[in-house]
């Protein structure tokens, strides 16, 4: 399925603040919400999340932590627009598991999945569209 091409907006404190996260959370696979204009491409503010599985292999956004940072978006008007989570040990890209929770049905379509990969010692960041069987890389634009 071909995805509109889009970029992911985000300040160089966002990128750094993810990367941070995803060491942080090291050895365990970190993420965090992706916060912006409801079904926006610009990151306003990234949420860091605690990975409730516990695990360098998956991760799952702690559902408390998760539904505080939507009503705190909700009440700036803004929204989740994206997920961000690590890969210790494989490259930034979509596992399959990835995707398939990408195509759960209550996700939305319109959500940037940031990967931040950590397997060869420096971070490596990149963005994907994610529909149905579909993975498309997006460009990552750092404003100041
Ligand atoms: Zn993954």
């Amino acid at each position: 399925m071909a995805l509109r091409n889009t970029v992911l907006e985000m300040t160089r404190t966002h990128w750094l603040e993810m990367l941070a996260e995803a060491w942080r959370a090291y050895p365990l696979e970190g993420c965090g919400l992706l916060i912006g204009e409801p079904g926006g491409d610009s990151v306003h503010r990234f949420v860091p999340i605690e990975n409730e599985a516990r695990s360098s292999r998956v991760y799952r956004l702690d559902g408390g932590q998760f539904a505080r940072a939507a009503m705190d978006a909700d009440d700036h008007g803004l929204d989740v627009i994206g997920v961000m989570h690590s890969h210790t040990h494989t490259a930034a890209y979509p596992s399959p598991t990835d995707v398939a929770e990408a195509s759960m049905p209550l996700v939305p379509p319109h959500w940037h999945w940031v990967i931040v990969s950590l397997a060869w010692g420096y971070p490596e960041l990149h963005s994907f569209r994610i529909a149905g069987q579909g993975i498309d890389e997006e460009q990552v634009l750092l404003l100041q």
